[in-house]
């Protein structure tokens, strides 16, 4: 999508401290980390939102939580635990309108939510 923010950091049209990427998976560092590891994981094609997947993207969301984990592995928090968190729309904290998966970790997470 031309004027999405993350499809420009897919094109590579925008500069990001890339982590992993594949044929259907992109993953960088949050700008402005909210732990000593926040990474995001995103699909490669533009989905909005969480709330615009259907059965039809089960493969595609499977394939980003193991790509999270790997991830989680990589960068030494696999064991010690981790959050992945999926804001949806302006009430749910989505700030940037394209799917992504947030991976936090390195730190003690509260247990509080929102
Ligand atoms: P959300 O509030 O769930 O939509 O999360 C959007 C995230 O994108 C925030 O944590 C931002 O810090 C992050 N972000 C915004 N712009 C960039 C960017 N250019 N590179 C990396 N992360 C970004
Ligand atoms: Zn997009």
């Amino acid at each position: 999508m031309e004027d999405c923010l993350f499809c420009k950091i897919v094109a590579g049209k925008i500069p990001s401290q890339t982590v992993y990427q594949d044929d259907q998976v992109f993953a960088f560092r949050d700008i402005n980390p909210q732990a000593p590891v926040h990474v995001l994981i995103i699909p490669k094609t533009h989905i909005t939102a969480v709330s615009d997947i259907t059965k039809e993207h089960i493969p595609l969301l499977g394939h980003m939580v193991v790509i999270a984990n790997q991830i989680a592995q990589s960068e030494g928090i696999f064991e010690k635990g981790y959050r992945l968190a999926i804001n949806c729309g302006k009430e749910g904290g989505q700030a940037v309108a394209h799917l992504h998966i947030h991976l936090l970790g390195g730190r003690q997470m509260s247990g509080k939510l929102g």
